[in-house]
């Protein structure tokens, strides 16, 4: 079965986002556990874990139908020491609010190199913070997403992600999120049937479907292979509906979190609606 939801709005308390989901007809949902653009939170109360865990149950999510995702600010392959250790800090309380709240995923971007170290180098500081993160905490994998490679950052290949898990010492506790914008415009193409076959063939061979705990479901405003990072509504962009009916009848695709981060909050419900429609098209 297919678990297809969106990037849902926290506010006014974590409590509300299965809530938010469930009201659009989501069986997954991705949020953010604190303020994304802050470094600072007040931690979790038991009311308000008590509440997130009543409206899981009410809306019939899972535990890994939630895909969090990590604050902004966090750049785990800083190249400047106290900047990665303020960042490695940040990332370790997102991990244990995930797991106040009985989650087990948590998705990040891997970082970046800021022209200041080599991306082999970077790569190496980001899997030594993951490896500090995960031996401070438990019960929750992190999640690499693939980028666009806007700027420094890393992640836009499917090599630099295989080096990161390899460089992780808990493969139990690390895996992939591939979102279909940066994928796209990192130059991965999924256009056509033959496109997205290959695309997923490579990034079987490279990184391991076992590796695939989630997938972020947008269109992309920019070219292909522009490695510019901006979502677009589904099938109001450069990569058409067509993906999206190939994600929608791919059965290694199934019980994972496929998350929209489209644009226009109010067509949440008709994507999703949409994206069901599509199971059994050309499968
Ligand atoms: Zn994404
Ligand atoms: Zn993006």
């Amino acid at each position: 079965m297919k678990r297809v939801g969106a990037h849902v709005s926290a506010a006014g308390g974590v409590f509300n986002a299965p809530l938010n989901a469930q009201a659009i007809g989501a069986k997954a949902f991705a949020l953010f556990t604190k303020n994304q653009k802050q470094w600072a939170a007040k931690p979790l109360t038991s009311q308000e874990i008590d509440q997130f865990h009543a409206n899981m149950q009410a809306g019939a999510f899972r535990p890994q139908d939630v895909l969090p995702h990590d604050g902004y600010l966090i750049n785990l392959g800083n190249p400047d020491e106290d900047a990665r250790e303020k960042s490695l800090q940040s990332f370790i309380v997102e991990l244990n609010r995930c797991h106040d709240l009985g989650l087990v995923l948590l998705n990040f971007h891997p970082g970046s190199h800021l022209k200041k170290i080599s991306v082999s180098d970077c790569l190496a500081r980001i899997a030594e913070s993951v490896n500090r993160a995960l031996e401070a905490t438990q019960g929750v994998m992190a999640v690499i997403e693939n980028t666009a490679g806007q700027g420094t950052n890393l992640g836009h290949t499917f090599e630099q992600i295989a080096q990161i898990i390899d460089w992780v010492e808990d493969k139990s506790r690390i895996g992939v999120c591939l979102d279909t914008c940066h994928a796209f415009t990192s130059g991965y193409d999924l256009r056509t049937p033959e496109a997205y076959r290959e695309t997923m063939t490579q990034f079987d061979h490279t990184v391991g479907f076992s590796f695939l705990k989630g997938m972020h479901l947008n269109d992309s405003k920019p070219d292909f292979g522009s490695r510019v990072d901006r979502h677009e509504s589904l099938g109001k962009g450069k990569l058409g509906l067509a993906p999206f009916r190939q994600i929608m009848n791919d059965p290694r695709l199934d019980d994972i979190p496929l998350i929209l981060e489209t644009i226009e909050p109010e067509l949440w419900p008709d994507e999703i609606a949409m994206l069901y429609g599509m199971v059994g098209e050309n499968g």
